[in-house]
Protein backbone atom coordinates (compact mmCIF):
# COMPACT_ATOMS: atom_id res chain seq x y z
CA UNK A 1 0.00 0.00 0.00
CA UNK A 2 1.29 3.17 -0.88
CA UNK A 3 -1.14 6.11 0.45
CA UNK A 4 -0.61 9.54 -0.95
CA UNK A 5 0.28 11.71 2.00
CA UNK A 6 1.48 15.22 0.76
CA UNK A 7 1.69 16.64 -3.27
CA UNK A 8 3.79 19.95 -3.87
CA UNK A 9 3.74 22.16 -6.56
CA UNK A 10 7.12 24.76 -7.41
CA UNK A 11 6.48 27.40 -9.65
CA UNK A 12 10.39 27.88 -11.83
CA UNK A 13 10.71 30.97 -13.74
CA UNK A 14 14.08 30.56 -15.68
CA UNK A 15 15.46 33.31 -18.16
CA UNK A 16 17.27 32.15 -21.66
CA UNK A 17 20.46 32.76 -22.29
CA UNK A 18 19.57 34.60 -25.23
CA UNK A 19 16.37 35.90 -26.69
CA UNK A 20 15.12 32.93 -29.12
CA UNK A 21 12.20 33.42 -31.68
CA UNK A 22 9.67 30.83 -32.87
CA UNK A 23 7.54 31.66 -36.11
CA UNK A 24 4.97 33.17 -33.53
CA UNK A 25 6.62 34.23 -30.44
CA UNK A 26 9.58 36.13 -29.21
CA UNK A 27 10.69 33.86 -25.76
CA UNK A 28 12.96 35.72 -23.18
CA UNK A 29 12.08 32.79 -20.10
CA UNK A 30 10.39 29.97 -19.40
CA UNK A 31 7.95 28.74 -16.83
CA UNK A 32 7.90 25.20 -15.50
CA UNK A 33 5.55 24.01 -13.10
CA UNK A 34 7.17 21.19 -11.00
CA UNK A 35 5.05 18.73 -8.72
CA UNK A 36 6.12 16.13 -6.08
CA UNK A 37 4.04 13.63 -4.62
CA UNK A 38 4.84 11.55 -1.40
CA UNK A 39 3.21 8.44 -0.17
CA UNK A 40 3.07 7.72 3.28
CA UNK A 41 6.55 5.72 3.23
CA UNK A 42 8.04 8.75 2.89
CA UNK A 43 9.18 7.74 -1.22
CA UNK A 44 8.80 10.63 -3.73
CA UNK A 45 7.60 10.54 -7.50
CA UNK A 46 8.08 13.76 -9.26
CA UNK A 47 6.38 15.20 -12.22
CA UNK A 48 6.17 18.76 -14.27
CA UNK A 49 5.33 20.77 -17.27
CA UNK A 50 6.04 23.51 -19.05
CA UNK A 51 3.64 26.66 -18.26
CA UNK A 52 4.57 29.14 -21.18
CA UNK A 53 6.09 32.01 -20.47
CA UNK A 54 4.17 33.49 -17.85
CA UNK A 55 1.17 32.96 -15.40
CA UNK A 56 2.43 29.39 -14.70
CA UNK A 57 1.28 29.96 -11.23
CA UNK A 58 -2.74 29.06 -13.06
CA UNK A 59 -1.16 25.24 -13.48
CA UNK A 60 0.76 25.58 -9.82
CA UNK A 61 -3.27 26.63 -8.33
CA UNK A 62 -4.77 23.76 -10.19
CA UNK A 63 -2.48 21.15 -8.79
CA UNK A 64 -2.79 22.32 -5.18
CA UNK A 65 -6.04 23.86 -4.99
CA UNK A 66 -8.23 21.52 -7.63
CA UNK A 67 -6.43 18.50 -8.03
CA UNK A 68 -4.18 17.34 -4.84
CA UNK A 69 -7.31 17.16 -3.38
CA UNK A 70 -8.39 14.29 -5.23
CA UNK A 71 -5.89 12.13 -4.60
CA UNK A 72 -4.68 12.84 -1.55
CA UNK A 73 -5.29 9.62 0.97
CA UNK A 74 -5.52 7.44 -1.97
CA UNK A 75 -3.59 4.45 -3.18
CA UNK A 76 -0.64 5.30 -5.66
CA UNK A 77 -1.10 2.21 -7.56
CA UNK A 78 -4.55 3.43 -8.81
CA UNK A 79 -3.31 5.37 -11.82
CA UNK A 80 -6.10 5.04 -14.23
CA UNK A 81 -9.01 5.51 -11.33
CA UNK A 82 -7.54 8.74 -10.21
CA UNK A 83 -7.13 9.77 -13.84
CA UNK A 84 -10.81 9.64 -14.26
CA UNK A 85 -11.53 11.50 -11.14
CA UNK A 86 -8.85 14.06 -11.45
CA UNK A 87 -10.34 14.97 -15.26
CA UNK A 88 -14.13 15.04 -13.81
CA UNK A 89 -12.80 17.43 -10.74
CA UNK A 90 -11.64 19.69 -13.91
CA UNK A 91 -13.81 19.63 -16.07
CA UNK A 92 -15.65 22.68 -15.61
CA UNK A 93 -12.04 24.82 -15.35
CA UNK A 94 -10.30 23.55 -18.87
CA UNK A 95 -10.41 19.55 -20.62
CA UNK A 96 -6.98 21.17 -22.00
CA UNK A 97 -4.37 24.00 -21.32
CA UNK A 98 -2.84 24.03 -17.69
CA UNK A 99 -5.89 22.46 -15.61
CA UNK A 100 -4.19 19.65 -18.13
CA UNK A 101 -1.05 20.20 -17.44
CA UNK A 102 -1.88 19.78 -13.84
CA UNK A 103 -3.13 17.02 -14.16
CA UNK A 104 -0.64 15.83 -16.26
CA UNK A 105 2.10 16.85 -14.22
CA UNK A 106 0.36 14.56 -10.72
CA UNK A 107 -0.03 11.96 -13.45
CA UNK A 108 3.31 11.44 -14.12
CA UNK A 109 4.55 11.66 -10.60
CA UNK A 110 2.39 9.03 -9.45
CA UNK A 111 4.32 6.63 -12.24
CA UNK A 112 7.54 7.65 -11.46
CA UNK A 113 6.46 6.96 -7.85
CA UNK A 114 4.95 3.50 -8.36
CA UNK A 115 8.30 2.77 -10.43
CA UNK A 116 10.58 3.69 -7.74
CA UNK A 117 8.60 2.10 -5.26
CA UNK A 118 9.25 -1.54 -7.09
CA UNK A 119 13.22 -0.29 -7.86
CA UNK A 120 12.57 -0.07 -11.36
CA UNK A 121 13.29 2.55 -14.47
CA UNK A 122 9.83 3.73 -15.82
CA UNK A 123 10.26 2.37 -19.00
CA UNK A 124 10.08 -1.14 -17.38
CA UNK A 125 7.80 -0.26 -15.18
CA UNK A 126 5.77 0.46 -18.26
CA UNK A 127 6.48 -3.07 -20.35
CA UNK A 128 9.68 -1.86 -22.36
CA UNK A 129 10.10 -2.36 -26.06
CA UNK A 130 13.35 -1.27 -25.85
CA UNK A 131 15.81 -1.72 -22.98
CA UNK A 132 19.13 0.35 -23.47
CA UNK A 133 18.55 3.30 -26.18
CA UNK A 134 16.08 4.70 -28.26
CA UNK A 135 16.65 7.00 -31.58
CA UNK A 136 16.83 10.65 -31.03
CA UNK A 137 15.69 13.89 -33.42
CA UNK A 138 18.59 17.14 -32.85
CA UNK A 139 15.68 19.82 -32.12
CA UNK A 140 16.96 23.08 -33.03
CA UNK A 141 17.18 25.85 -35.95
CA UNK A 142 15.33 28.57 -33.83
CA UNK A 143 15.37 32.20 -34.86
CA UNK A 144 18.34 34.05 -32.94
CA UNK A 145 18.69 38.19 -33.86
CA UNK A 146 21.78 38.26 -36.46
CA UNK A 147 21.21 34.47 -37.16
CA UNK A 148 21.80 33.55 -41.26
CA UNK A 149 21.21 30.40 -43.35
CA UNK A 150 24.64 30.09 -42.85
CA UNK A 151 24.67 30.13 -39.18
CA UNK A 152 21.91 27.85 -39.51
CA UNK A 153 23.79 25.38 -41.62
CA UNK A 154 26.47 25.21 -38.83
CA UNK A 155 24.47 24.58 -36.41
CA UNK A 156 22.28 21.36 -38.08
CA UNK A 157 25.98 19.99 -39.21
CA UNK A 158 26.84 20.02 -35.80
CA UNK A 159 24.16 18.15 -34.99
CA UNK A 160 25.01 15.19 -37.83
CA UNK A 161 28.77 15.80 -36.61
CA UNK A 162 27.59 14.74 -32.89
CA UNK A 163 25.85 11.51 -34.32
CA UNK A 164 22.17 12.77 -34.80
CA UNK A 165 20.90 10.88 -37.70
CA UNK A 166 17.77 13.42 -38.00
CA UNK A 167 17.71 17.60 -37.48
CA UNK A 168 14.62 19.48 -36.90
CA UNK A 169 14.50 23.31 -37.77
CA UNK A 170 11.91 26.13 -37.43
CA UNK A 171 10.10 27.86 -40.18
CA UNK A 172 7.47 30.39 -40.90
CA UNK A 173 8.69 33.20 -39.19
CA UNK A 174 9.37 35.13 -42.96
CA UNK A 175 8.45 35.16 -46.16
CA UNK A 176 8.48 32.46 -48.57
CA UNK A 177 11.74 32.92 -50.30
CA UNK A 178 13.89 33.71 -47.15
CA UNK A 179 12.45 30.45 -45.66
CA UNK A 180 13.06 28.35 -48.31
CA UNK A 181 16.85 29.65 -48.47
CA UNK A 182 17.11 28.42 -44.65
CA UNK A 183 15.43 25.29 -45.09
CA UNK A 184 18.12 24.73 -48.51
CA UNK A 185 20.65 25.62 -46.53
CA UNK A 186 19.95 23.17 -43.79
CA UNK A 187 19.27 20.46 -46.49
CA UNK A 188 22.91 21.00 -47.90
CA UNK A 189 25.07 21.17 -44.86
CA UNK A 190 22.86 17.43 -43.86
CA UNK A 191 23.17 15.92 -47.00
CA UNK A 192 20.20 14.37 -48.96
CA UNK A 193 19.93 11.09 -46.25
CA UNK A 194 19.29 12.69 -42.98
CA UNK A 195 15.16 13.55 -42.25
CA UNK A 196 15.00 17.34 -41.98
CA UNK A 197 11.97 17.97 -40.09
CA UNK A 198 10.31 21.49 -40.82
CA UNK A 199 8.32 23.13 -37.66
CA UNK A 200 5.95 26.00 -37.77
CA UNK A 201 4.39 26.70 -34.63
CA UNK A 202 1.13 27.88 -35.54
CA UNK A 203 2.75 30.05 -38.35
CA UNK A 204 -0.03 30.44 -40.84
CA UNK A 205 -3.95 31.52 -41.01
CA UNK A 206 -5.14 31.16 -44.53
CA UNK A 207 -4.29 27.97 -46.57
CA UNK A 208 -2.49 29.83 -49.74
CA UNK A 209 0.32 30.77 -47.68
CA UNK A 210 0.55 27.71 -46.16
CA UNK A 211 0.61 26.10 -49.50
CA UNK A 212 2.96 28.71 -51.19
CA UNK A 213 5.72 27.57 -48.30
CA UNK A 214 5.23 23.99 -48.46
CA UNK A 215 5.55 24.09 -52.22
CA UNK A 216 8.69 25.58 -51.76
CA UNK A 217 10.29 23.16 -49.05
CA UNK A 218 9.07 19.95 -51.28
CA UNK A 219 12.41 19.80 -53.35
CA UNK A 220 14.17 19.84 -49.82
CA UNK A 221 12.02 16.74 -49.09
CA UNK A 222 10.93 17.75 -45.49
CA UNK A 223 10.22 14.27 -43.18
CA UNK A 224 7.14 16.50 -41.86
CA UNK A 225 5.80 19.75 -41.69
CA UNK A 226 4.52 20.56 -37.83
CA UNK A 227 1.98 22.59 -36.81
CA UNK A 228 0.87 24.60 -39.59
CA UNK A 229 -1.90 26.61 -38.55
CA UNK A 230 -3.39 26.94 -35.35
CA UNK A 231 -3.95 23.44 -33.19
CA UNK A 232 -8.38 24.13 -33.63
CA UNK A 233 -7.97 24.75 -37.16
CA UNK A 234 -8.47 21.17 -38.07
CA UNK A 235 -10.03 21.42 -41.63
CA UNK A 236 -6.75 23.38 -43.05
CA UNK A 237 -4.82 21.11 -41.81
CA UNK A 238 -6.32 18.38 -43.90
CA UNK A 239 -6.63 20.58 -46.95
CA UNK A 240 -3.09 21.08 -46.64
CA UNK A 241 -2.20 17.53 -46.29
CA UNK A 242 -4.20 17.25 -49.61
CA UNK A 243 -1.95 20.11 -51.45
CA UNK A 244 1.63 19.18 -50.31
CA UNK A 245 3.25 16.05 -50.62
CA UNK A 246 4.86 17.00 -47.21
CA UNK A 247 3.61 15.32 -43.84
CA UNK A 248 1.41 16.93 -41.77
CA UNK A 249 2.58 16.89 -38.48
CA UNK A 250 0.60 18.44 -34.68
CA UNK A 251 -0.71 17.64 -31.82
CA UNK A 252 1.84 18.87 -29.08
CA UNK A 253 -1.00 21.12 -27.58
CA UNK A 254 -3.77 19.11 -27.80
CA UNK A 255 -4.89 16.73 -25.28
CA UNK A 256 -7.27 13.87 -24.25
CA UNK A 257 -8.02 11.34 -26.20
CA UNK A 258 -12.09 12.12 -27.44
CA UNK A 259 -9.61 15.58 -29.07
CA UNK A 260 -7.25 13.46 -30.67
CA UNK A 261 -9.43 10.81 -31.93
CA UNK A 262 -10.95 13.69 -33.82
CA UNK A 263 -8.08 14.54 -35.78
CA UNK A 264 -7.62 10.86 -36.48
CA UNK A 265 -11.00 10.34 -37.39
CA UNK A 266 -11.07 13.41 -40.00
CA UNK A 267 -7.54 12.45 -41.47
CA UNK A 268 -5.75 15.23 -40.61
CA UNK A 269 -2.33 14.08 -39.58
CA UNK A 270 0.39 11.15 -40.57
CA UNK A 271 2.43 11.96 -37.14
CA UNK A 272 1.15 12.62 -33.97
CA UNK A 273 3.21 14.64 -31.41
CA UNK A 274 1.21 14.60 -28.09
CA UNK A 275 3.20 15.38 -25.54
CA UNK A 276 2.49 13.43 -21.80
CA UNK A 277 2.95 16.71 -19.59
CA UNK A 278 -0.14 18.56 -21.78
CA UNK A 279 -2.31 15.61 -22.81
CA UNK A 280 -3.19 14.18 -19.58
CA UNK A 281 -0.12 12.69 -18.44
CA UNK A 282 1.43 9.05 -19.11
CA UNK A 283 -1.71 7.69 -18.58
CA UNK A 284 -3.19 9.39 -21.53
CA UNK A 285 -0.42 9.21 -23.56
CA UNK A 286 -0.12 5.76 -23.66
CA UNK A 287 -4.10 5.42 -24.82
CA UNK A 288 -3.70 8.26 -27.81
CA UNK A 289 -0.49 6.65 -28.94
CA UNK A 290 -1.98 2.94 -29.47
CA UNK A 291 -5.18 4.57 -30.83
CA UNK A 292 -2.88 6.44 -33.50
CA UNK A 293 -0.97 3.23 -33.77
CA UNK A 294 -4.63 1.52 -34.98
CA UNK A 295 -5.09 4.85 -36.99
CA UNK A 296 -1.42 3.84 -38.93
CA UNK A 297 -0.29 7.09 -37.35
CA UNK A 298 3.23 7.41 -35.88
CA UNK A 299 4.18 9.41 -32.64
CA UNK A 300 6.97 11.17 -32.15
CA UNK A 301 6.16 13.07 -28.68
CA UNK A 302 6.78 16.93 -28.21
CA UNK A 303 9.81 18.49 -26.32
CA UNK A 304 10.81 16.97 -22.33
CA UNK A 305 12.91 14.54 -23.55
CA UNK A 306 13.33 13.60 -19.82
CA UNK A 307 10.01 11.75 -19.33
CA UNK A 308 9.37 10.82 -23.19
CA UNK A 309 12.59 8.89 -23.52
CA UNK A 310 10.31 7.01 -21.22
CA UNK A 311 7.49 6.77 -22.99
CA UNK A 312 8.66 6.07 -26.30
CA UNK A 313 10.43 2.84 -24.92
CA UNK A 314 7.50 1.58 -23.64
CA UNK A 315 6.16 2.09 -27.05
CA UNK A 316 6.37 0.20 -30.35
CA UNK A 317 4.39 2.81 -32.78
CA UNK A 318 6.98 5.74 -31.17
CA UNK A 319 9.64 6.68 -33.29
CA UNK A 320 12.14 8.96 -31.79
CA UNK A 321 12.34 11.36 -28.79
CA UNK A 322 12.74 14.84 -29.95
CA UNK A 323 16.27 15.89 -27.77
CA UNK A 324 17.81 19.51 -27.61
CA UNK A 325 21.67 19.58 -26.96
CA UNK A 326 21.87 22.31 -24.41
CA UNK A 327 19.87 24.75 -22.24
CA UNK A 328 19.79 27.60 -25.19
CA UNK A 329 15.79 26.60 -25.70
CA UNK A 330 14.25 24.11 -23.57
CA UNK A 331 16.21 25.33 -20.45
CA UNK A 332 14.21 22.48 -18.01
CA UNK A 333 17.92 20.91 -17.63
CA UNK A 334 18.66 23.31 -15.13
CA UNK A 335 16.04 22.35 -12.97
CA UNK A 336 17.12 18.85 -12.64
CA UNK A 337 20.66 16.44 -11.23
CA UNK A 338 21.13 14.35 -14.08
CA UNK A 339 21.05 14.78 -17.82
CA UNK A 340 20.59 12.00 -20.56
CA UNK A 341 23.41 11.12 -22.57
CA UNK A 342 23.09 10.70 -26.35
CA UNK A 343 25.77 8.43 -28.53
CA UNK A 344 25.12 7.67 -32.64
CA UNK A 345 22.08 9.30 -32.63
CA UNK A 346 20.54 7.18 -29.88
CA UNK A 347 19.80 8.88 -25.77
CA UNK A 348 20.52 6.22 -23.72
CA UNK A 349 18.20 4.65 -21.85
CA UNK A 350 18.92 5.14 -17.65
CA UNK A 351 18.81 2.41 -15.27
CA UNK A 352 17.87 3.93 -12.35
CA UNK A 353 14.31 3.62 -10.83
CA UNK A 354 11.78 5.85 -11.87
CA UNK A 355 12.28 8.57 -13.99
CA UNK A 356 16.00 8.26 -13.46
CA UNK A 357 16.59 12.03 -11.74
CA UNK A 358 15.70 14.38 -9.33
CA UNK A 359 14.94 18.39 -8.89
CA UNK A 360 18.15 20.00 -7.81
CA UNK A 361 16.51 21.61 -4.90
CA UNK A 362 19.28 24.10 -4.88
CA UNK A 363 18.76 25.33 -8.47
CA UNK A 364 14.71 25.76 -8.04
CA UNK A 365 15.45 28.02 -4.49
CA UNK A 366 17.49 30.15 -7.38
CA UNK A 367 14.26 30.22 -10.05
CA UNK A 368 11.19 29.91 -8.04
CA UNK A 369 8.84 32.39 -8.61
CA UNK A 370 6.71 33.42 -5.60
CA UNK A 371 3.52 34.31 -7.11
CA UNK A 372 0.52 35.82 -4.31
CA UNK A 373 -0.50 33.55 -1.51
CA UNK A 374 2.70 31.98 -2.06
CA UNK A 375 5.27 32.10 0.61
CA UNK A 376 7.38 29.24 0.32
CA UNK A 377 9.43 27.50 -3.11
CA UNK A 378 7.21 24.56 -2.37
CA UNK A 379 3.49 25.16 -1.79
CA UNK A 380 1.94 22.13 -0.10
CA UNK A 381 -1.30 20.41 0.24
CA UNK A 382 -1.59 17.48 2.81
CA UNK A 383 -3.88 14.87 3.82
MG1 LIG B 1 6.59 21.94 -32.32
Amino acid sequence: MAIIKKVEASLSRVPLNNVTSLSSRVVTNREYVLVKVTDDTGNSGIGFCYAGHRCGQLVQRAVIDLLAPVVLGQNSLRTTGLWTEMYREGLLHGRTGSVMRALSCIDIALWDLNARNVGLPLYQYMGADALDRVPAYASGGYYVEGKTPADLAGEVSDYVKAGFKAVKIKVGKFGVAEEAARVAAAREAIGPNIPLMLDANNAWTDLRTAEAHCKAYEPYHPEWIEEPFLPDDIDNHARLGRLTSIPIATGEIEAGRWRMKDLMDRDVISILQHDACVCGGITEWRRITDTAASYGITTNPHWFHDVHIHTVAASTSAQYVEFFVDSEVLNFRELIDTQLTFENGDVLLPQTPGLGFNFDEGQVEKYAAFEAGVSSVWDTAEA
